[in-house]
């Protein structure tokens, strides 16, 4: 399940009261049905990858994370739902059509159920839109009924005469680059959409603008490029820009009655168990905070309330997945991770080579970037005096900046 896009896509977009205001409900509508013939070999472009994650991915997590966006649908071809449902599990879409016109009306007319207020619409293919963008488009319709990202053309234009030479240099003054967004309040684009002849428009603004009705012009940042030709890609790949992020935790364990302890999601023979609801992993609870510590994600309490029944002797590799999820879903990497277990007893060293390979399993990443050691507390504290087992972790994780 995709936690980032689930809750926005499945949210009902209708006026809600906040603090006692009116909010305005705000739809995101990807535009992704193309086949994207222009950008070579490799299939749509929008399933390629970027940075190890398909470009739809990311620029359906931008509108999915953006505080102002309440509803975020996709428009794909029908041929591209597996890669979509593989792409961005649990989100919403719904079909395209023949052209890029057909299939923005098609979307408009699915998101008609429960009109936003206002609808962005933004290209699949366009995987840098900022969060200011999406601002200063949304903050544009309190005053015109659309409004579109552009860049001013800044460089000088030439047209070409019959054999490929330079032949006039045309006026630049007042002439833009629409990009995307292009936002609109919903009931006026999508009256514009029924209204128009098919395969009229290659944006949506033009729609508005054929009608006479100016539509505004929101400064777009240079980097929102759209991947259209082979090339594209190699230039957006030098534009990711990730951060990394490292996460510190921290579990303690009492010991009880048993046979065995489990750490690291192994089963090791001792005079006592550990107590807890889980199964008690006290190594594995470490790591699992360590890694949603990175992520600004909490702790495990958090999401698996001790009081749920559901979590009673679970084993703790469900905990340690499910923050890995967290992190993939943000596209992120587990640059490498560090453990540390304290106690006086069972001796960790003969153990620690399975644990790692657990842990690397539960993550999904290379055993070479786990670390698994102990040491003892010198008979000092709770742990000298053998009365339960501490761990501490840290992590390091690569995400791109968002
Ligand atoms: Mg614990």
């Amino acid at each position: 399940m995709n936690r980032l896009l689930l809750p926005k896509a499945r949210g009902v977009a209708t006026k809600t009261q906040h603090h006692g205001r009116t909010v305005l409900t705000t739809a995101a509508l990807i535009v992704a049905a193309g086949r994207g013939a222009r950008a070579g070999e490799g299939g749509p472009k929008q399933y390629r990858l970027l940075d190890g994650q398909p470009v739809l991915t990311r620029t359906m997590g931008l509108f999915a994370r953006h505080a102002r966006i309440d509803r975020v649908l996709a428009v794909i071809h029908p041929e591209d739902e597996a890669a979509f449902e593989s792409a961005c599990p649990g989100a919403d879409f719904v079909h395209g059509g023949a052209d890029r016109q057909a299939s923005v009306r098609l979307g408009l007319e699915a998101l008609a159920d429960h009109p936003p207020d206002r609808v962005l619409i933004h290209d699949g293919a366009r995987p840098f839109v900022g969060p200011a963008v999406i601002d200063a488009v949304i903050d544009a319709l309190d005053r015109h009924e659309g409004a579109l990202a552009a860049l001013p053309v800044t460089d000088t234009l030439k047209r070409e005469d019959a054999n490929g030479a330079a032949a006039a240099t045309m006026p630049r003054d007042g002439l833009w680059r629409a990009q995307t967004p292009q936002g609109f309040r919903f009931a006026t684009i999508l009256a514009a959409h029924r209204s128009a002849p098919s395969g009229s428009a290659t944006d949506d603004a033009s729609l508005l603008e054929a009608a006479g009705r100016p539509v505004a012009l929101v400064p777009d940042d240079p980097t929102n490029i759209k991947l259209t030709y082979p090339g594209d890609f190699a230039l957006a790949e030098r534009l990711v820009q990730r951060e990394t992020r490292t996460g510190f935790g921290y579990d303690v364990h009492a010991f009880d009655e048993g046979e065995a302890v489990i750490l690291g999601g192994i089963r090791i023979p001792h005079t006592h168990s550990l107590k807890g609801h889980s199964d008690a992993d006290v190594a594995m609870h470490a790591l699992t905070d360590a890694l949603y510590g990175a992520l600004s994600e909490g702790d495990i309490g958090r999401h698996f309330p001790p009081t749920d029944e559901r979590w009673r002797r679970a084993p703790s590799d469900v905990f340690l997945r499910h923050a890995a999820g967290l992190l993939a879903e943000r596209g992120g990497r587990l640059t490498n991770a560090d453990i540390t277990v304290i106690c006086e007893a069972p001796k960790i060293a003969p153990h620690a080579e399975p644990m790692r390979e657990a842990l690397a399993q539960a993550l999904g990443c290379e055993v070479a970037r786990i670390s698994v050691k102990a040491t003892t507390s010198e008979g000092l504290g709770f742990t000298g005096r053998r009365e339960g087992i501490a761990a501490q972790a840290v992590c390091t994780i690569s995400v791109p900046v968002s």
